[in-house]
């Protein structure tokens, strides 16, 4: 633990992240315009300039391969079988910046990740935290699994070996769970409402989480579980899936955690992991509604506030 060193913050952003079409299709609950928001927000409150935003490419086929299998990567090269496995509106004319924006995004969930790791540092990405896709289909709006690529290739680079994924997203993280079936150095930590999938595996935690979870039961649960794991398993970096779908205004899930307790979360997770020294890249995931941004908003403001750069 070391309390007094201050903990950098990057962002990781690029307009390519947005692409407007989407808002014509099926995810009308989805906000597609969520990580500009959440940056101009932080723009205009000065918590952050225009210059602070990096930007990184978007991945390669390579890292695509890195757990996806090549059928399903030839695949979702087809904009229309792509925005089928997403279960957008098929009779939209979709076009190769669909792909684009899932391949920019998740080229930033990679990005962050290196560099939280190089800098021992809080890394975060705008975007990313598709949590169900796995390697040979898509599932709940994912299809690429951005943090399990993120993994694997800083693993592959020898600039990593274990690994902990927490997924406070209020859907289950099944899609990295099962990517990681079979790897104990990767361990997956889940607070969700609904199992999507069961594991046998020692560095797997799936807590559940009652229906309609207020504040206190909510931050209670994580409290109790997620402490435990950091006293079992030692990460070389954390990934945090900071999904906003626990919020009560949320349009999907059926969570009432308050503006604050979701702020609450988020300063707790961060907390503990600093305060342990252990490097984190932060991923957006779900968050359904025009509410969703403000979630980000708050931990990414406080994130870069002067409060946050005294963080243990
Ligand atoms: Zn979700």
């Amino acid at each position: 633990m070391n309390a007094q060193r201050p903990a950098k913050v990057r962002l990781f952003y690029r307009d390519e992240y947005v692409y407007d079409a989407l808002e014509e299709g099926l995810r009308h609950t989805f906000d597609i315009q969520r990580p500009r928001r959440v940056r101009d927000s932080l723009v205009a409150s000065a918590l952050a300039t225009p210059a602070d935003f990096l930007t990184a490419p978007a991945l390669s086929d390579a890292q695509l391969a890195l757990v996806h299998t090549p059928d399903y990567i030839a695949a979702i090269k087809n904009p229309g079988t792509l925005a089928r496995y997403l279960l957008l509106d098929p009779n939209h004319r979709w076009d190769e910046r669909l792909l684009q924006s899932l391949l920019f995004a998740s080229g930033g969930t990679v990005a962050a990740a290196r560099m939280a790791l190089t800098e021992h540092s809080i890394a975060v990405n705008f975007g990313g935290g598709f949590h169900h896709a796995q390697a040979d289909k898509a599932e709940g709006f994912c299809a690429i699994a951005d943090v399990a690529i993120a993994v694997r290739q800083l693993c592959g680079d020898g600039q990593l070996e274990r690994v902990l994924i927490v997924d406070l997203d209020y859907h289950h993280g099944n899609g990295n769970a099962l990517i990681f079936a079979g790897d104990e150095n990767v361990f997956t930590y889940s607070l969700h409402n609904t199992p999507w999938c069961f594991l046998e595996k020692e560095h797997n935690l799936d807590v559940m989480l009652p229906q309609r979870a207020g504040d206190t039961e909510y931050l209670g649960a994580l409290r109790d579980t997620l402490a435990p794991v950091l006293e079992r398993f030692c990460p070389d970096l954390a990934v945090y899936l900071a999904g906003a779908d626990p919020f009560l205004e949320d349009l999907l899930g059926d969570a009432r955690v308050s503006e604050q307790g979701m702020l609450e979360r988020d300063r707790f997770v961060t907390g503990l992991l600093r305060e342990r020294g252990i490097p984190m890249a932060v991923v957006m995931a779900g968050g359904y509604g025009p509410s969703s941004w403000r979630i980000y908003r708050n931990y990414f403001g406080w994130l870069l506030s002067s409060a946050a750069s005294r963080l243990a």
